[in-house]
């Protein structure tokens, strides 16, 4: 705990000493919490960073919330990190901006003593992360897969379908779970002839959308519907891994006059679940922020009493050193069908009328 005692000068009241690897027991309750996010690459990241600067504030904490910033996310990202160390931080809660360049950040935390929570995307490649809490991303990729099946039938009841796939940014952990969820719907139909990529790009490399970036999905729509479907080859269906690149995916389909294909998406943003009221985009994926904040500071709230906080699943998250011990919460589908009852009591999003 060399390093937060450098930076302390007088220890609160309370405080219970820390060991220098492995969970803290017990820190003082208006201890410093960090809380280090991606930059704002979806609406999800805004409102989390809004929660927990107010819900740890509520809690009685003392909060360090950062953004990485939109360009040099790593090396920001890298940096905040390590400033929550240097201030004693007991517990440091990262999205990661780049899953596998924390490691070094992550055992200066353990090192200080300081818990390290995976929040939404795993760190990969480091034994220095005592626990990951997210929605289980396995299973909203399955859900993105089932989406883009259901929607596909109810517009053409029998196949062969031809679809395209895409995915999220390389260097986010996520992105390859959540296609290796969709493919694993997707897949044994791709090999059976009812579902046809039509570029023939299957692979996460070739479908990848770095930065999670409109543009890139726009462009990459545009030069799809440029090679694949200028000679009048009907665009039946898109795997879309997220509701901002839905978007983009949808206005280049409509940039170019064609039809719009069915489109998956994830986060319950505003526009998209207009679009999906308004019968454009097909499905989206409801991940209540409010919730896994809520539960990572329930997490913060039983390490500061000393107690090993609750997880729910210890065989899942793999990051390629150690299993990590996660909570995990349950995504859901949404289409059209059922967006007025699960937006009920979200003030964002409700209340709808179809
Ligand atoms: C999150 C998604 C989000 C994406 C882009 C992922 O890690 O799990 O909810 O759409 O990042 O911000």
């Amino acid at each position: 705990a060399l390093l937060a005692l450098s930076a302390c000068t007088t220890a609160r009241e309370g405080e219970t000493s820390s060991t220098a690897s492995g969970p803290a027991v017990g820190f003082a309750k208006d201890a410093l919490i960090g809380v280090a996010l991606p930059s704002k690459t979806s609406e999800n990241w805004v409102l989390a960073g809004d929660l927990f600067t107010n819900g740890l504030k509520a809690a009685g904490f003392a909060s360090d919330v950062q953004y990485a910033g939109a360009s040099t996310t790593v090396a920001d990202q890298q940096a905040q990190i390590n400033a929550m160390v240097t201030k004693g931080a007991k517990v440091i809660v990262i999205g990661a901006t780049d899953a596998a360049q924390l490691s070094t950040q992550v055992a200066q935390a353990k090192q200080a003593g300081a818990v390290v929570i995976a929040y939404d995307r795993l760190i990969t490649n480091t034994k220095d992360i005592d626990y990951y809490i997210a929605f289980d991303n396995f299973k909203v990729g399955q859900l993105q897969g089932q989406a883009l099946v259901e929607g596909l039938k109810a517009k053409k009841a029998t196949g062969p379908w031809t679809i395209e796939l895409f995915s999220g940014s390389p260097d986010d952990n996520n992105a390859g779970v959540f296609f290796n969820g969709a493919l694993d719907v997707l897949k044994p139909l791709i090999d059976k002839g009812d579902l046809i990529v039509g570029s023939g790009q299957k692979d996460v490399k070739q479908t990848a959308i770095q930065g999670w970036k409109a543009e890139g999905a726009q462009q990459r729509m545009d030069s799809l519907l440029t090679s694949t479907y200028s000679s009048g080859k009907t665009l039946d269906g898109v795997l879309s891994p997220n509701d901002t690149l839905a978007r983009a995916i949808i206005t280049s389909v409509k940039g170019a006059g064609k039809p719009i294909p069915v489109v998956t998406g994830q986060d319950s943003e505003v526009e998209s679940v207009k679009s999906i009221m308004a019968g454009e985009q097909y499905s989206t994926i409801n991940k209540d922020t409010r919730k896994l904040v809520a539960e990572t500071i329930k997490m913060v709230q039983a390490l500061q009493t000393g107690a090993t906080p609750t997880v729910n699943d210890t065989s899942s998250y793999n990051n390629g050193v150690k299993v990590v011990p996660s909570y995990l919460l349950p995504p859901i589908i949404v289409t059209k069908a059922n967006a007025a009852t699960a937006y009920v009591d979200d003030p964002k999003l409700g209340p709808l009328t179809k």
